[in-house]
């Protein structure tokens, strides 16, 4: 599941539940407006009361969009620009099936993730990856974010497995991820939403069965996806 990113409480209104299924955080505060673009809601007016961004930690930026995916880019929710440096990429449980396509469109849920990953293995893209998905808190600007369709009682399926492993491969291809795990957000590697705590929303996302199987998607990308 995704966490919507941090905002200043200006303005709030509650929303229904967003950006997560488990109850952990039942409600979010929307930030409607600052009185400056009055047009459609694009997250960089958002933030453009946010500090200046520190220098770029980033390697040379490789692709922005995989090739051979369902591109869909969002309209909103999403920061351009935003990502600061790139940690690896994380894992997370949707709660839910189907395409997050609509949802993430939807500007009052305030949540995206840069993947999402079907049961069935398709795979669809819905933020650059030189862009701020807002999946997991503070994480946002240091690690691109994947959804899993299905449920954190189950596991992901073969072909889930085999798809984040392609996904995988293309980020350490084009970004230097490294072909290991990361247990900390200070870490590099393949992670999961748990294990950023309090600052990356609290979420138990994408559960045990799941987490456990990080170690088989590497193993994917070891022996399917060789550089
Ligand atoms: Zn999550």
């Amino acid at each position: 599941m995704t966490h919507r990113k941090p905002k200043p409480r200006l303005l709030s209104r509650r929303t229904a539940m967003v950006c997560t299924s488990s109850g952990l955080i039942a409600t979010a505060f929307g930030v409607v407006g600052f009185g400056r673009d009055p047009g459609p809601v694009r997250t960089y007016a958002r933030e453009e009361g946010e500090s200046a961004p520190p220098p770029e930690t980033s390697p040379a930026r490789g692709q922005a969009w995989m090739p051979d995916v369902n591109r869909r880019p969002l309209e909103v929710n999403f920061t351009p620009g935003g990502i600061r440096e790139m940690r690896g990429l994380v894992l997370h449980v949707q709660e839910g099936e189907n395409s997050l396509h609509d949802r993430f469109s939807d500007p009052a849920v305030e949540c995206s993730s840069h993947f999402w990953v079907s049961q069935a293995g398709e795979i669809e893209q819905y933020v650059s990856a030189h862009d701020r998905a807002w999946a997991q808190g503070a994480g946002n600007p240091s690690w691109l974010s994947v959804e899993t369709s299905g449920f954190a009682s189950r596991p992901l399926t073969a072909r889930q497995v085999d798809a984040v492993a392609r996904i995988y491969a293309w980020g350490m291809a084009q970004h230097g991820w490294p072909l290991e795990p990361a247990s900390t957000p200070l870490g590099l590697g393949f992670g999961v939403h748990s294990m950023g705590g309090r600052d990356w929303g609290g979420h138990a996302c994408p559960g045990p069965l799941r987490s456990a199987q990080t170690g088989a998607i590497l193993g994917a990308v070891r022996t399917r996806y060789p550089r």
